[in-house]
């Protein structure tokens, strides 16, 4: 063989054996795929110090070339699922989200399923899936605090360490989880608590499921609710929810938002109640008779943190009330809108607040 032909020779194999290599390594990799929806991680401002933006203007094809190292985890494919502000999300959306993770969850090359949304909602849309999502496999929620284009910004860490606890096997079976500035949350625990700080979500009464470290992951708890794979909600041929309001407890409370709830064709009131879910003699009165018009009355907290138990100060057998037990007004309304899709008696509906 002539020199040139011996070198070319090498050549083809040289390059045959790297891309071997590199199809085995692709192959070990974990499949992920990230479903976006918008929010301030797809934010976008004019300079790194401006605190007002728009959310979603980035795609998330842009939103993963910005982290680095983030193909090393995994193999990810991305899905523009909406590209909203999440004070914007809808029951429509959600359901567009739950039966296209129920797709994903289904197909054995998806290995998990990472969420990007807007954190003012999130715990509501993390609610809804962790209710309707039909997997074990790990559905990870992340959003950022500050837009795409700041000093500092939190987006691509959080979304670094969502793809890491979408691989990790052992965040099977734990339900949806938000990650967000290093620590996991369970659906069913955490709040938002600040309108603008990194450090925004906590899970005040269960604490963290575990916490995230750069992909690697330590996990502490196991959320004991119903969820996913455990939960009766199916939402396979559901296009439209029942109307929930939230109606907001205080001092002197006008009780004729409660009437108007019911005129404008709610099927559930839930209270945000003051301390432990409770309301004036005037929106009681209004709650009881709307209860027996047949409307759902849950009564939650506007307190932060707390349980609101069922006949503590309120006589809920008496007045056909459901109390809401861990469930702020935010989540109850989710569950309750769900519940709603089919006739349950009181029993019924004030087991399933202690049971998600
Ligand atoms: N308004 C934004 C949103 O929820 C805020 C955020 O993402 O932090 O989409």
């Amino acid at each position: 063989m002539r020199l040139q032909h011996k070198t070319q020779f090498l050549l083809v194999i040289l390059l045959t054996v790297v891309s071997w290599q590199y199809a085995a390594a692709q192959a070990k990799k974990p499949n992920v795929v990230i479903l976006a929806t918008g929010g301030t991680i797809a934010g976008a401002a004019a300079t790194g110090t401006q605190a007002g933006y728009p959310s979603g203007a980035v795609t998330i094809d842009a939103m993963i070339a910005a982290v680095p190292g983030i193909k090393d985890l995994a193999n990810i494919k991305g899905e523009q699922i909406s590209n909203v502000g999440s004070q914007d999300m809808s029951f429509d959306i959600m359901l567009t989200l739950a039966k296209r993770i129920n797709e994903l969850g289904a197909r054995n090359d998806v290995d998990g399923i990472v969420v990007t949304h807007g954190t003012d909602t999130m715990e509501e849309t993390a609610f809804f899936l962790n209710l309707t999502v039909k997997t074990d496999k790990p559905v990870v929620m992340v959003g950022s605090m500050r837009p795409s284009t700041a000093v500092s910004a939190d987006g691509p860490l959080n979304l670094y360490n969502g793809i890491g606890v979408a691989i990790d096997p052992n965040a099977k079976g734990r339900g949806v989880l938000v990650v967000m500035n290093d620590w996991i949350h369970a659906a069913h625990s955490l709040t938002k608590t600040s309108t603008t700080a990194i450090q925004t979500f906590m899970s005040p009464l269960r604490g963290v499921v575990g916490v995230a470290t750069y992909g690697k992951n330590d996990f502490y708890n196991t959320p004991q609710w119903k969820h996913t794979t455990s939960s009766e909600f199916n939402v396979a041929n559901v296009s439209k929810l029942p109307r929930v309001d939230i109606v907001f407890g205080c001092a002197d409370m006008p009780a004729d938002l409660i009437d108007a709830s019911v005129a404008n064709g709610a099927k559930g009131i839930v209270i945000a109640g003051v301390g432990n879910g409770n309301m004036n003699k005037a929106s009681l009165d209004a709650a009881a008779s709307a209860a027996k018009k047949g409307v759902v009355v849950v009564r939650s907290s506007r307190v932060a943190t707390g349980t609101v138990g069922r006949n503590v100060e309120v006589n809920d057998d008496e007045l056909g009330f459901i109390a809401s037990d861990e469930l702020n007004p935010q989540k109850s309304r989710i569950l309750l809108s769900l519940a709603l899709l089919k006739s349950r008696t009181k029993d019924e509906l004030q087991n399933l607040f202690t049971s998600y």
